[in-house]
């Protein structure tokens, strides 16, 4: 089928519109010259090529014509891509709206020149691209929920009341989770007044239990997860017997564990025996409490060297704890940094200041000692401006959430170290030495124990969160199928965990129902195209399984990538990894890139510049589109090629386009680092590093290091775009003219 597909001969037909200003700024009649006579194809102007008249000329042609391959050159491809969507019909686009006439001079020779550049680009595009065919296979549509918390039992009733089978796996005897250890919850629904008992939770767990569509493993654990989504295949162990399953997606809801408070040592933990964690206390308060009380709230949270963040739910939950104590007579303080209760938690809060019982105060914790059978503790920088002692029976530390999947992801140390260790403070991941290491650290509680290449769980973010890109897709982790909810995730009430199961389910869902048809997950939504590999002329150099975001290749013992294509987010990192240049999608490819650059027209003159210029697709080519619907203008002597991520740009575009005598050549594309934003997670990373080997070429082809530049542009930095390019160009002005120009 493939093959049909390749041999079929090309019949393309070039459209150009004339509607949106774009015949105001550009000589339309000379494009279609241009290309009835150099490019030898036909070409057809209308005024409004989106109309329902324009759409019928293109249909018309490809009815009776037998037109295949249909290059529009009118607005940018971010619009109208539904319009111009035609069975079985290869599409280019080629901006000639936002792209050039809505920010370039009107009628100008750079200007025309620009245009005739962008069709000559789209029209060899068009040439070397093949139609996409899916990559399909008959899938599972279960979807598997790790996890029998509150997030868990919610994601589990959401996909099987959608209509998907669910197996839950929960390595406890019971569903429930934390909460239904605790003796009351926190407020779970307007007017968010006063605390709740725990049979919500074990209603839950009976709907959980009684649903045909959800399958309940307690007492279970995942000895292994092999495959991929739609084909993943899990052996459960539960009791020491083991069952295999075949399953489409995974929502992963293990929730947290409480921050060892054996560290605050400080706050007389392990010291004092009246000094609890807020988990103790909840225990205790089971069994029927009495005396005073002392809160401590942020015991090692926001805190550098404990944990650096807010667990979100703590004072609160003190605020539920006090509660216990007035209620049983007893006076209960809470002494906070800040009091946190969001949204409208505040109304819990204000209820909570009404009880007289109950005394609220910042201050900063001096000492903690014990006085005649009681706990001392004295409080400094209070509110009442002076340093007090307060007497107490019990002290309680509120303790915050560490992930459970914090410190599980695990690389093995068989690859160099500089090849992990640039990318730890994305990944932090543990590096480990041996097989009895990874055995020991399974021991320790691994969860998923993924039989992935790029390790067993999870990868993590800063302070071992397991998350994609805390901007634009929560829930989505860095293994394709596998989604992370509630408190696994990010520290948040049981509220906000029920959200988070939702969003979670939905994912799952939608994951399934996309890869049924062979296309791929978030953020290429949608696109079936998938990298193909032509491994005979692989060398095992491992850079693709290494730098593929997403662990989609595994590897053989020697080393040569083995594709799963239904984990790939079609990033085309691994493209722009290969030295063998052996990796190529339908209509992404190493051949085809390099003849858009030798397509550009290289002007001999003295003062006119060629610059080519790669723009992600994610943020920075959007970016171009906004700056032109505002009205902005960039220096003509540009021409733009969107990318799938700058991960995507193999090294040899930039010898290819400085060989040709292109002046310079640009990279723009998402933030990395730390708080990175690629939507690849680290291709501009990996761009820039890749940076060092673009020098390389430059010193090896005699010219300046100033030709190349790469910057990081967010999507709301798109007034800074005239900036960018302008100084680009100034720069190479300075360095002046590439002497390959003319070979
Ligand atoms: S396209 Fe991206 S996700 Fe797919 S295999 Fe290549 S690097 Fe991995
Ligand atoms: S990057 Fe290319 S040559 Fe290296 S292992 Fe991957 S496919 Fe083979």
């Amino acid at each position: 089928m493939a093959e049909e597909t390749e041999k079929k001969e090309k019949k393309i037909c070039v459209y150009v519109c004339t509607g949106c200003g774009i015949s105001d700024a550009i000589d339309v009649e000379a494009i279609t010259k241009m290309v009835e006579e150099e490019l030898k194809l036909p070409c057809k102007t209308h005024e409004s090529l989106c109309s329902k008249n324009g759409v019928q000329q293109i249909k018309k042609d490809i009815e009776d014509e037998g037109v295949n391959t249909v290059v529009i050159a009118a607005c940018s491809p971010r619009v109208n891509w539904d319009v111009f969507s035609f069975d079985s019909v290869i599409v280019e686009r080629v901006n000639l709206r936002e792209g050039v006439a809505w920010s370039h001079p009107p009628k100008d020779a750079e200007t025309q020149a620009l245009a005739e550049d962008y069709v000559r680009m789209g029209v060899v595009k068009a040439q070397k691209t093949e139609l996409a065919e899916p990559y399909i296979e008959e899938i599972s549509r279960t979807v598997m929920v790790v996890g029998g918390g509150i997030t868990g039992m919610t994601a589990a009733l959401e996909v099987a009341n959608t209509g998907y089978d669910v197996v839950l796996v929960e390595k406890e005897s019971s569903l429930g989770g934390w909460a239904a250890k605790f003796h009351k919850l926190t407020p779970v629904e307007r007017p968010y007044t006063s605390i709740v008992d725990t049979a919500f939770v074990q209603d839950m767990a009976s709907q959980v239990e009684n649903n045909p569509r959800i399958k309940v493993y307690t007492s279970t654990t995942i000895e292994k997860i092999s495959g991929q989504p739609g084909l993943f295949d899990v052996t459960l162990n539960r009791d020491g017997s083991t069952e295999e399953l075949r399953i489409g997606a995974i929502v992963l809801a293990t929730g947290w564990k409480p921050y060892d408070a054996s560290k605050l040592e400080e706050l007389g933990y392990g010291k004092y025996s009246g000094v609890v964690t807020n988990i103790e206390f909840e225990e205790m308060a089971k069994e029927g409490i009495s005396g005073d009380v002392l809160f401590i709230q942020c015991a090692g949270q926001r805190d550098e060297n404990h944990l650096p963040y807010c667990s979100s739910v703590c004072c609160l939950v003190s605020l539920k704890q006090a509660k216990y104590v007035t209620e049983n007579g007893g006076n209960a303080y809470i002494i906070y940094k800040d009091m946190r209760t969001p949204g409208l938690y505040e109304e819990f809060y204000k209820a909570m200041q009404d009880d007289e019982k109950l005394f609220l105060t910042k201050g900063d914790i001096k000492s903690i000692r014990e006085e005649d059978g009681k706990l001392v503790v004295e409080v400094e920088n209070t509110l009442l401006g002076e340093t007090i002692d307060v007497k107490v029976d019990t002290v309680v530390l509120a303790t915050g959430m560490v992930s459970t999947v914090k410190g599980l992801y695990t690389v093995k140390e068989e690859f160099p170290d500089e090849k992990v260790v640039p990318y730890k403070h994305i990944y932090e991941p543990t590096i480990v030495k041996s097989e009895e290491e990874i055995e020991e650290i399974a021991k320790r509680g691994h969860i998923l124990n993924l039989q992935y290449r790029q390790g067993p769980e999870l990868p993590t973010l800063r302070y071992g969160l397991p998350d994609s890109n805390y901007i634009c897709f929560p829930y989505e982790s860095r293994r394709t199928g596998i989604y992370a909810a509630g408190c696994v995730r990010a520290p948040m009430g049981i509220v906000e965990c029920m959200d988070d199961a939702r969003g979670a389910a939905l994912k799952a869902i939608q994951c399934l129902e996309l890869i049924s048809k062979g296309a791929t997950t978030f953020p290429r939504t949608g696109d079936i195209d998938y990298p193909q590999f032509f491994l005979q002329r692989c060398t095992q150099c491992k850079r693709c399984t290494e730098e593929c975001p997403f662990g989609a290749l595994d590897e053989d013992e020697k080393g040569t990538p083995q594709p799963n294509p239904l984990r790939c987010r079609r990033c085309g990192v691994c493209f722009g990894a290969c030295p063998e240049r052996i990796i190529s999608f339908k209509g992404y490819s190493v051949d085809m890139i390099s003849s858009m650059i030798k397509a550009i027209k290289v002007p001999e003159e003295e003062g006119i510049y060629r610059i080519v210029a790669f723009f992600c697709e994610n943020d920075a080519y959007p970016a171009l589109d906004m700056a032109a619907l505002n009205g902005l203008q960039w220096d003509s002597s540009v021409r733009i090629i969107p990318v799938r991520c700058l991960g995507s740009v193999n090294v040899v575009f930039v010898a290819d386009s400085l060989s040709r005598g292109i002046d310079g050549v640009l990279l723009v594309g998402c933030k990395y680092g730390e708080d990175y934003q690629c939507h690849f997670i680290r291709g501009s990373e990996l761009a820039n590093r890749r940076g060092e080997n673009v020098q390389e070429t430059l010193q090896r082809l005699m010219l300046e290091p100033e030709r190349f530049k790469l910057v990081e542009l967010a999507i709301s930095d798109y007034d800074k775009i005239p900036q960018i390019i302008g100084e680009f160009v100034e720069q190479i002005k300075q360095v002046g003219p590439n002497p390959y120009k003319g070979f």
